[in-house]
């Protein structure tokens, strides 16, 4: 059967590759002029490890896991708010990996032929008729399918085409700023794994180690009028930050801007009444774009790449819009569920005020075992 893919990032990869193994002839648009996944460190749940496992693509991302800590909630000088035995969640529900994202996405496409990936080609429409659909780019027909699969990210254009009645996004008049760094000799920290939440002003930074040389740290703070540019981000984030633990500026100092990622955040306005129409289907943040504050975006769609793959096998044309059907009543509750609690959970770290400081006095009165529950309970998702 013929599919194809909108959008070769890390869950459009993950979708082909699977597809590609299921014994689908797949084609890959990409709109950028090569394949790649730039940006610092992301962390993969163990329920995203799981989905690509059923991808057979595990195996070489599994050597990132995160290494054995306490990790947990503490304010902004350090202290800790909420201490979690990380190596007994990770003995209950499993362990998540922290990894460069290029490296990740290296490693998902390895298996796929380049000579079903065509870069430089942003898709425009889809033109579904009964017996499949017509791929437009640049005004002209490029591939015709009997599915396609639009993975075509947050700002997802294929989404809107699809459902012109949907909100689409909305700003969470949050920014997030992202940097990779070698890890300086010598640092003994127990901030690893940590983030450190400031009720003052509702900010956070969080601190993870990636393999045994790197260090990911990304911050989250309002947003006033426009994204600024990196440099005066950083500007910002230190000035905001001067007081926090002295680790989290000598970090965020140490990162050129050249290496700093900063991202205003956005949500789906409202959950989307399908991810299916017809022969075509969403998947990852074209379907269900989230706040990354549980750190399940890319484990989402790896989720729905796995599903996709696991419905579509064995499948001829006729059966695709049954089949897809089966995909979105798998997946459509379930990614949405995440998606609402990571609202909740951005919500509930950006408190300011009498809720924050409520929130921290919880916080410090949850035993350790309740919280490594918690803890497990998060990256089960
Ligand atoms: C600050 C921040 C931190 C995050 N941290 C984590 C984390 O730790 N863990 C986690 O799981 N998730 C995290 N996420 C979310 C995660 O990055 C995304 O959920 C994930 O990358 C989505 O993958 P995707 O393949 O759906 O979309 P994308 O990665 O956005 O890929 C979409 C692809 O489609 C292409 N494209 C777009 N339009 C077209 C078109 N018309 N034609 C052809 N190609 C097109 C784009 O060029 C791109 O290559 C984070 C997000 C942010 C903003």
């Amino acid at each position: 059967m013929r599919i194809v893919v909108v959008g070769a990032g890390l869950g459009g990869v993950a979708a082909a590759v699977g597809l590609h193994r299921a014994g689908h002839e797949v084609t890959l648009l990409e709109r950028g002029a090569e394949l790649r996944e730039a940006g610092t460190g992301i962390v993969v749940m163990p329920n995203g490890l799981r989905a690509l496992d059923t991808l057979g693509l595990a195996d070489d991302v599994r050597g990132h896991m995160l290494p054995a800590t306490r990790a947990g909630l503490r304010d902004w000088r350090g202290r800790p708010l909420l201490v979690t035995d990380a190596i007994q969640a990770q003995r209950e529900v499993g362990t998540p990996v922290i990894i460069d994202r290029a490296q990740l996405h290296r490693t998902l496409r390895a298996p796929l032929p380049a000579d079903l990936v065509r870069t430089a080609t942003p898709v425009e429409r889809l033109e579904p008729d009964p017996t499949g659909v017509t791929v437009i780019s640049a005004g002209d027909p490029v591939a015709r399918a009997d599915a396609v699969i639009a993975a075509d990210g947050i700002g997802s254009r294929l989404r809107g085409r699809l459902f012109p009645g949907h909100p689409g996004l909305r700003r969470t008049g949050r920014m997030d700023l992202r940097g990779m760094l070698p890890r300086p000799p010598g640092l003994a920290t127990d901030l690893l794994a940590c983030q450190l939440v400031d009720r003052r002003g509702g900010a956070m930074f969080g601190l993870f180690p990636v393999g045994e040389h790197d260090l990911y740290w990304f911050t989250d703070s309002v947003l006033h009028g426009a994204p600024p540019g990196a440099a005066e981000a950083r500007r910002q984030m230190l000035s905001l930050m001067a007081d926090w633990h002295p680790l989290v500026t000598d970090l965020i100092e140490a990162t050129p801007p050249a290496d700093i990622y900063v991202d205003p955040i956005a949500r789906l306005a409202a959950p989307l009444p399908s991810y299916v129409a017809g022969r075509i289907a969403l998947l990852g943040d074209a379907a269900h774009a989230m706040p990354p504050d549980l750190g399940q975006g890319a484990s989402q769609a790896f989720e729905d790449a796995a599903a996709l793959t696991r419905h579509l096998t064995g499948a001829g044309p006729a059966d695709v819009p049954e089949r897809l059907l089966r995909y979105d009543a798998e997946r459509r509750p379930r990614a949405n569920r995440i998606m609402r609690a990571a609202s909740r959970q951005s919500r509930l770290t950006s408190q300011t005020g009498v809720a924050a400081w409520l929130r921290d006095a919880l916080l410090r009165a949850i035993p350790s075992r309740l919280a490594t529950r918690q803890l497990a309970a998060l990256w089960h998702a």
